[in-house]
């Protein structure tokens, strides 16, 4: 009798599922739902799940008559995590610029790290058009990631001069004593093109780049290349219907005053002068990059400014955008330039940013 309840059998349940994520927190002991006629000796250990696999697991039990018995089972740890994809804002550029779509995109996988990003769908830089794209990213358990974006090709061309407007042209002179004219709603202060919270500029204004800031934003890139520095233009000419769309979806995802404060409503933004362009990045950690700190201090010699500064957004109406580059010449961006202390176009000839 003795005997046979020194041997009598230690009944156990497992937990059914021993498939264990990546990197969770587990016990060697939490697969035990219940013990019967006997008690768990092993002590509770984590189990370390840092490595994709099966490993096997040796627990001891002892029944109420002292007997020890080993029972062995094996876990899998699995990947089931897919890579996160971090991507900028949807990409655009000029007919025949081809850009690298995956310049700034990165992916990491909780397992693999570093991990491929892949484009999909057809593009073609030298057709204008808005392509709808995916990048892909998948990690070696076959977890997939995927996020859309578009790439937006916009049409390269001299702008026109406007004449169905019927606004009579007029003449001012801003508080520093420059000369403004206004005509068919396109305003000049000494000669350069405004657009800003005050200054608009009417619905069929533009279609491209100017053909001297193509030419100036060249020149630039090659000085930034003999740097060893590449800079893309992320975003050119926006026509009044595509800005007009932008600043809607800004409003309806952070509402009015907040869009005002980064987005141009459509007639106010100085992309549609075809003199503006954001290089490389749209966020404001730009400035600590090679290439931001670059173009910071060498822009004004290709003839752009940095147009909305610093701790400027009550004289320019707009947040600092250390990505965004007006062409003024180079004469007038070397007297902004200011010894990299930039003077804003609102300061320089004595004008406001507001909207009425
Ligand atoms: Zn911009």
């Amino acid at each position: 009798m003795w005997l046979y309840l020194y041997y009598q059998k230690i009944e156990f349940v497992l937990a059914k599922d021993l498939t264990v994520p990546y990197n969770s927190s587990i016990t060697n002991l939490s697969f035990i739902e219940n013990i019967k006629n006997g008690k768990i000796l092993t002590k509770e250990e984590k189990i370390d799940t840092t490595k994709l696999g099966t490993k096997k697991i040796t627990l001891t039990f002892q029944n109420q008559y002292g007997r020890k018995e080993n029972q062995t089972f094996a876990i899998t740890v699995v990947d089931i995590t897919p890579p996160e994809i971090k991507f900028q804002e949807n990409l655009t550029t000029i007919e025949g610029n081809e850009i690298d779509l995956l310049k700034d995109v990165t992916a990491f996988d909780d397992v693999d790290q570093e991990v491929k990003v892949l484009v999909e769908g057809t593009y073609d830089f030298q057709k204008v058009g808005t392509y709808s794209l995916s990048y892909v990213a998948k990690d070696q358990s076959g977890n997939e990631t995927k996020k859309e974006f578009t790439l937006t090709v916009e049409q390269k061309k001299v702008p026109q001069s406007n004449t169905n407007t019927n606004q009579p042209d007029t003449t001012f002179t801003t508080s520093k004593g420059f000369q403004g004219t206004t005509k068919n709603g396109v305003t000049y202060i000494d000669g350069v093109l405004i657009a800003n919270k005050t200054y608009s500029l009417p619905s069929n204004y533009g279609n491209g780049l100017t053909q001297d800031t193509m030419n100036a934003f060249n020149e630039m890139k090659n000085g930034a290349k003999t740097a060893g520095l590449n800079i893309e233009i992320i975003s050119g000419f926006r026509s009044y219907n595509k800005q007009n769309t932008i600043y809607n979806n800004y409003v309806a995802r952070d509402g009015k005053t907040a869009a005002d404060r980064y987005s141009a409503r459509p007639g106010h933004s100085e992309h549609q002068t075809g003199m503006a362009v954001d290089i490389n990045s749209l966020y404001t950690s730009f400035e600590n990059t090679a290439e931001g700190k670059w173009l910071s201090a060498n822009s004004y010699q290709y003839g752009f400014i940095l147009r909305y500064p610093k701790d400027g957004e009550n004289i320019t109406g707009y947040m600092y955008e250390p990505w965004h580059f007006r062409y003024v010449g180079k004469d007038l961006a070397t007297k902004l330039y200011n010894n990299g202390s930039w003077i804003t176009l609102e300061e320089y000839f004595g004008i406001t940013s507001q909207y009425e």
